[in-house]
């Protein structure tokens, strides 16, 4: 099993060797072909499987084929509970997007919303955020989701532990309809479960 094998192109896999990566994890083998055709998924994968790598890295190849953001437009966004796992999202996709003609940014709450406005004001292709500035952002006419392509759910479990429920409610009205999601969560409560069905559409399983 290789990377050029799952489907990904030149510009991932020269970002791929030189991270040092040579083999898929199991969570990356499952979840890359699913993502690469479009597909929802659910995947219950704990952190340090590789499960960044495994969403990320065929948003990337699929972002990289469609049309350029236009200006505020969110093309993919990736929810996550804290700012610490959203500065590592970010790093992830910067690292593996080196090669490719992406825009890509990260807000949370806690600093200075200026410099984040002025980063969402022409667009990119992918952000990462936290639930509660990512709404702030929005009140603020910040960002438009009109455009936007992919939803995924980063450690939804910790985000429902964490009170964010409501929070991931109004930014799901926000969204258009036809979208992708993709939900990760290391455990699945009656919460999750209810949120992934509400959530996804014939989505794949896969679980490490
Ligand atoms: P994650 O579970 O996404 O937080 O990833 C855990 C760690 O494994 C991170 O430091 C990644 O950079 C690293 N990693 C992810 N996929 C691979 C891979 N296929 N080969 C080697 N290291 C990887």
């Amino acid at each position: 099993m290789s990377f050029a094998s799952l489907g990904l192109s030149a510009p991932i896999l020269k970002a791929l060797s030189q991270k040092g990566y040579q083999t898929p994890s199991p969570i990356q083998a499952q979840a890359i072909p699913v993502v690469l055709k479009g597909g929802d998924l659910l995947a219950a994968a704990q952190t340090g499987t590789g499960k960044t790598a495994g969403f990320t890295l065929p948003l990337l190849e699929n972002l990289s084929k469609g049309q350029k953001a236009g200006p505020k437009q969110v093309r993919a966004l990736v929810l996550t509970p804290t700012r610490e796992l959203a500065a590592q999202i970010a790093d992830n996709v910067t690292a593996y997007s080196k090669y490719l003609p992406l825009k890509s940014t990260v807000v949370f709450g806690g600093v200075s919303i200026n410099p984040q406005i002025s980063a969402l004001a022409r667009g990119v292709d992918i952000l990462v955020a936290t639930p509660g500035r990512l709404l702030d952002l929005y009140q603020q006419h910040a960002l438009s989701f009109h455009g936007l392509e992919v939803l995924v759910l980063d450690e939804a479990d910790r985000m429902l532990d964490m009170g964010f429920i409501h929070d991931i409610k109004r930014i799901l009205k926000l969204l258009p309809p036809k979208r992708q999601n993709l939900l990760f969560s290391a455990t699945f409560s009656e919460e999750i479960r209810t949120l992934a069905h509400g959530l996804l559409h014939n989505a794949a399983e896969v679980s490490v």
